[in-house]
Formats: structure tokens, sequence, C-alpha cells
């Protein structure tokens, strides 16, 4: 305000100065014109162009008199109009100040709520969460009370997104919002910390109790189903909650347990989970992981292993199933059940297998420019199903690695078709008239009927490795296996066993008219260079005769690449 007050004072003086010079001039001209006046009046009343004649003039022109008082009027009139003229300016200036800083006020206040909130919901953000947390510990703290913080995650919400489209997807979260705000206090704060991820602080709450009696309320709340584009949605969530300072006085502590709470809630479909020390066991490094699996994906740190599968009757064909590794800097050499889960959960598996597919094309090519036809399976999850751009991403990439679809088949299992049969099916058809092979994994192990599966465009069945492992030990496993052959025949497809362990069971399975056997007796799961090793010296060991040559799959060129 001061610095205000000075510089419109400065600019009044600027505009003073400027004025009173004009004034100056103005007394100049005066003065200039009285001068030629008296000459002139000297020449023509007095005759003469001399000093007496022009002190006579002065004496008796009374239009000189008047014209002598200009260079008087002058200053003054200047003066007094420039004084008028600087603080009009200088109310205007201030005027203006005012305004800017009301204008400047507002933006600033819209720019701290646009920072803090999220913008389709209106609700505090992340940031005003953590802050919110803060203060709430930091006055528990003081008062010595209780508190507590929950995390709500809206189950299987990436399917709205990708069935219904993003738009639905915001449309549902605002409709989820209004119904939470609805339920809390106001002390409490509700926010929203990620895509379908919601926060609460909640000072109030005491106790184990106090919690579930709140987390029924907010099941309830969902409990009525929401409606977009005429359709009725049934929405569910998990809950995971950690109580201050029981579970931790500290903001990430208390955060990170009712992640981890939240975390044990969905994998149980338990509704909320409340923090205990027990549940550590599940998710000590589980939280970073999500992080640095995205690193690793665009690191291209994770590494694909190859499990050959052996054709009992055709020595012209070689294939095999692609398996990822994580090979992470501190845990070590990471199997697929460790961190699949996981890149599902956060939503991850899309990048990961479109990784898997291009990693693993890549180096079919390699292998078909060296001189082996290999085909390759690659597992690909329930949610890529989902996808409708899935299969037009298959076809980009076929063609940038020049390689027939027939040399690809993606490996789904029957769960991850029972996630949304119909969609599934109308992704999985274009895929198959792409010419992509499909294979049911771990056959007999979900709860699929017989009449989707005759509807599924699949070429492949693959028996469970469950079934296959001990099926000389085993007569129900052997009824099955015997069983599941038949039943893949009579639908057409080729059926594979997995798990094949030793020479007996190999033999065996040959017998009973497998096509395809798969297992740690032919070969573990091997690097890349491993596996070419395996198909150029091994083969023979089982009764098969060594590599396809270039040629045997006329439909890949040989030069091309
Ligand atoms: P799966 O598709 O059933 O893969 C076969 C698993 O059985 C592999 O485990 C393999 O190492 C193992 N296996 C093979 N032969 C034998 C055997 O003779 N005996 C025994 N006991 N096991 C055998 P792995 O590599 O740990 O993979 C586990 C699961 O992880 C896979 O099960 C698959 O569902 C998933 N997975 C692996 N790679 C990917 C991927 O790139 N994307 C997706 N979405 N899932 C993947
Ligand atoms: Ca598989
Ligand atoms: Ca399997």
């Amino acid at each position: 305000m001061h610095a205000n007050a000075i510089s419109v004072s400065s600019n009044a003086k600027l505009l003073q100065s400027k004025a009173s010079s004009h004034a100056v001039m103005g007394a100049v001209v005066a003065g200039v014109a009285i001068i030629i006046a008296t000459i002139l009046s000297s020449y023509f009343n007095e005759g003469s162009i001399s000093l007496e004649a022009m002190v006579a003039s002065q004496k008796h022109n009374m239009v000189l008199w008047f014209l002598d008082a200009m260079p008087f009027i002058f200053p003054l009139w200047g003066q007094y109009v420039s004084s008028v003229l600087s603080y009009e300016a200088g109310a205007m200036v201030m005027d203006q100040t005012h305004e800017l800083r009301t204008y400047t006020i507002a933006l600033e206040k819209k720019a701290t709520h646009d920072s803090t909130h999220d913008s389709l919901t209106n609700l505090p953000n992340r940031t005003l969460f953590i802050d919110r947390l803060q203060q709430s510990v930091n006055l528990a703290l003081r008062e010595k009370t209780n508190l507590a913080v929950c995390i709500l995650d809206i189950d299987r919400f990436k399917e709205v997104n990708d069935t219904l489209g993003h738009y639905n997807g915001d449309r549902l979260i605002k409709q989820i919002a209004l119904r939470l705000t609805g339920i809390i206090r106001e002390s409490d704060t509700l926010a929203r910390i990620g895509g379908d991820e919601f926060g609460f602080v909640l000072p109030r709450i005491a106790n184990a109790d106090d919690l579930k009696k709140l987390g029924k309320k907010l099941q309830k709340a969902l409990k009525t189903p929401f409606i977009l584009e005429n359709l009725s949605l049934d929405v569910s969530a998990s809950i995971g909650a950690a109580l201050f300072p029981q579970h931790g006085n500290d903001v990430d502590t208390l955060i990170q347990r009712a992640d981890v709470a939240m975390y044990i809630a969905k994998q149980d479909n338990s509704g909320i989970v409340i923090y205990s020390k027990e549940l550590d066991g599940h998710s000590p490094h589980r939280l970073t992981l999500g992080g640095e699996l995205r690193e690793a994906i665009n690191n291209d740190d994770l590494v694909l292993y190859y499990q050959p599968k052996i054709f009992c009757k055709s020595n012209m064909h070689h294939a095999a199933e692609v398996l990822v590794r994580w090979q992470h800097p501190r845990h070590g050499f990471m199997l697929p059940d460790q961190f699949i889960p996981l890149a599902e959960r956060v939503g991850l598996i899309s990048d990961l297998t479109v990784w898997v597919l291009k990693h693993s094309l890549r180096q079919c090519r390699e292998w078909y420019k060296a001189g082996i036809t290999i085909e390759i399976s690659v597992n690909v999850s329930s949610l890529c199903l989902l996808d409708p751009e899935f299969p037009d991403v298959l076809t980009g990439m076929l063609a940038s690695y020049e390689l027939p679809a027939k040399s690809l088949m993606i490996e789904i299992t029957e769960t991850s078709i029972m996630v949304n049969p119909e969609r599934s099916y109308q992704i999985l058809n274009r895929i198959a008239d792409m010419g992509v092979g499909l294979s049911i994994d771990d056959f007999g192990t979900g709860y699929s009927s017989l009449a989707y599966l005759k509807k599924l465009p699949a070429t492949e069945l693959k028996i469970d490795k469950s079934f296959v492992i001990d099926m000389l030990g085993n007569d129900s496993d052997m009824a099955i296996v015997n069983a599941t052959i038949q039943l893949g025949h009579n639908l057409g497809l080729t059926v594979v066993a997995e798990g094949v362990e030793n020479s007996a069971t190999f033999d065996k399975l040959k017998a009973m008219g497998c096509d395809i056997l798969q297992g740690y007796f032919i070969s573990k799961p091997v690097a890349a260079a491993e596996f070419f090793a395996w198909v150029e010296k091994k083969v023979q060991g089982f009764g098969l005769q060594a590599c396809s040559l270039p040629g045997d799959r006329p439909d890949i060129p040989v030069d091309a690449g």
C-alpha cells in the first residue's frame, strides 16, 4: 500500500513538473507577444519605434495593459490546471491499482484452489489430503486424541473405463463422490487421491468399532446401483483403514498402513479391513513395487524366458511359451506370480503385455533371421480382453516385425474370459479372424461351462499342470487328463499338457494322443540364447528331429527383415 502511495505521488509530481514547464512556456510566449504588440503600437500610434514611444504606448494603450497581465495569468492558470489534472490522474491510478489488486487476489485464490482440489469432483486432492492429515495429526498429538485414515478404492473401475469409455468413467466417479460426501461430517475430510481412490481423514473416529460402522455406511451408500447410459451399474469398493496413534503416529506411516489394509480388502473381497501388524507379511515391499514395475517396463528391465512346447507328431514345428521375469535390483530375480497380480491391480498389465509382445516378437524375428521358425505363445490377462484396441495393437506389432499372424498364439485362462464373456468373445473373434492362435490355458481350474467353451474361437486347449504333474500316481488326475484330451479333440482343438516333469509322464501322454508337451522334463523356461541352443541341439533326445530350417514355413519370407 505504502509503495503504491509513493508511486502515485511521484507520478503526480511528474505531471505537475510537466504542466509547470508548459505554463512557463506560455508566460514566455505572452512576454514576446507584449514586446511585439508594444513595438507595433509605438510605430502606429506614436509614429516611431523608440524607447519613449514604447513607454508612451504602454501608458496610453489599454489593450497592452490587458496583454501585460498575461504572463501572470498563464502560469497561475497552468499551475491550477496541472494540479487538477495530476490529482485526477492520481485518483485514476489509485482506482485501477485497487481493481487490479482485487483481480489478482481472486486469481491467486483460484490458483490455490485448483492446485489443492480435484477438477472433476471439486474434492480436495492428494496434496490437500496429506496437508489436512498432517494438521489433524498435530492437533491429535497436542490434545491426545485419536483419529482414523481410510482409503477407499472402487472395485474393477478399470472395466467401467474400458467398456463404457473415460467420459462415463468420469461421470461415475462424480456420482460416487457425491454419495460419499453425503456421509461424512463437516470436520472430516474426503479427498480424491487417485483415479478411483478416495481418502478420508476422520478426526472423531477413535476405535475399530466406529470404523466398522463407518465402513458399513460407506458400502450402503454405494449399494444402490448407479445409472450410466441407461445401464444400471453395481459398484462396490474396498476400504483400508489405520488408526492414530495405534497404527502409526506420522502421516506417511498412516497412509501406507491404510493402503496395505485396502490392498488386503481388495484381495479378500472383504469390504473393509483395519490395519494390523499381521497384514505386513503380505505387503512388505508391495507398495513401492508398483512404481518400480512401471520404471522396469519403461527401462526394459524385464527379462523374457522361453519354455519349449514339443509337438508329438510333427518334427517341423517349434513353439515356446513366453514367460516374463523381473531382475529386480534389490529383491533379486522375481517370478511372475510375484508381480503379475500387482501389475493387474495398479493398471500396468496392458503396458506389461505390450512389452512382452513387442520383445518376444522381436526375438521371434531374430530367430527367424538366424534360420529357425518358432511359434510363440504369450500369456494375456483378462483386462486386455476387454480392450477394443488390443487386436489392432497385435496387428501393428506383427506388421512391424514382418511376421505372419500364425507365428503368434495368445494364452488366456477360462477365468479371464468369465470376467465379461460377451465382450471377450468380440475381441477374441477379431483376434482369431486375424489368424492369431488362441489357447485356453490352465484348463480345468476355472468354472466355465462347455457351452462357453464351444463358442470360443480357440485353437488349443492346455491341460493345467496341477492335473499333469501327478497323473501317474493319481487316478482321478489321470481320468481328467484323459477326458480333456478327448474333449479337446472332439472340439477340434490341439491339446497341450503342461507340467510334464518326467519321462514316464512324457511317454504316457504321447501314448494317450496328447498333441503337444511342455514341462521341466523337456526344459525349464530359459533365456533366449539358451532356448536357441536347445532348439539346435537337444530336440533329438526326445525322439524328434532337429530344428526346422528356413523354408519349413514358406509363409514367412526368408530374406525379409
Ligand atoms: P502359466 O501360464 O500356467 O505358465 C506355466 C508356469 O508353469 C510357468 O511358471 C512355468 O515355469 C511353470 N512350469 C512349466 N513347466 C513346469 C513343470 O514341469 N512343473 C512345474 N511345477 N511348473 C512348470 P512361471 O513362469 O512362474 O509363470 C507363472 C504364471 O505367470 C504363468 O502361468 C502365467 O499365468 C503368468 N505369466 C507369466 N508370464 C506372463 C506374462 O508375460 N503375462 C501375463 N499376463 N502372465 C504371465
Ligand atoms: Ca500360460
Ligand atoms: Ca498354465
